[in-house]
């Protein structure tokens, strides 16, 4: 079982830098793929987006779990849950697997 520690500001910070890469590869694609390369720059560009947001999500699903408040146990989630997931500011409204306990969990950062 991997074991979790608190979200630090590091973190956040690291997590802060991936999504500003991923806006300005978007916001750069846009100028030239969209302007310069019709109409299969504007695919490409659909296609970036879409193969950024996997990974953007993907890197916070292996990189953090969340931690039921019930039966105090640890889990992951899937990118694909990760994405759909409802979530507040950094914690999000889940079910714990194990006693299907409902509530807003907190992120832990995932100890390698
Ligand atoms: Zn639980």
């Amino acid at each position: 079982m991997k074991q979790f520690r608190d979200v630090t500001g590091r973190d956040y910070i690291k997590m802060a830098l991936w999504v500003v890469l991923y806006i300005a590869v978007i916001t750069v694609g846009s100028i030239y793929l969209l302007v310069y390369y019709p109409p299969y720059g504007a695919m490409l560009w659909v296609l970036i987006i879409i193969i950024g947001l996997y990974l953007l999500v993907r890197w916070t699903a292996r990189n953090f779990g969340y931690h039921c408040p019930n039966c105090e146990y640890d889990f992951e989630l899937s990118p694909f849950r990760d994405f759909i997931s409802i979530h507040a500011g950094s914690q999000k409204l889940l079910v714990c697997p194990r006693c299907r306990h409902k509530s807003w969990m907190a992120p832990g950062k995932i100890i390698r």
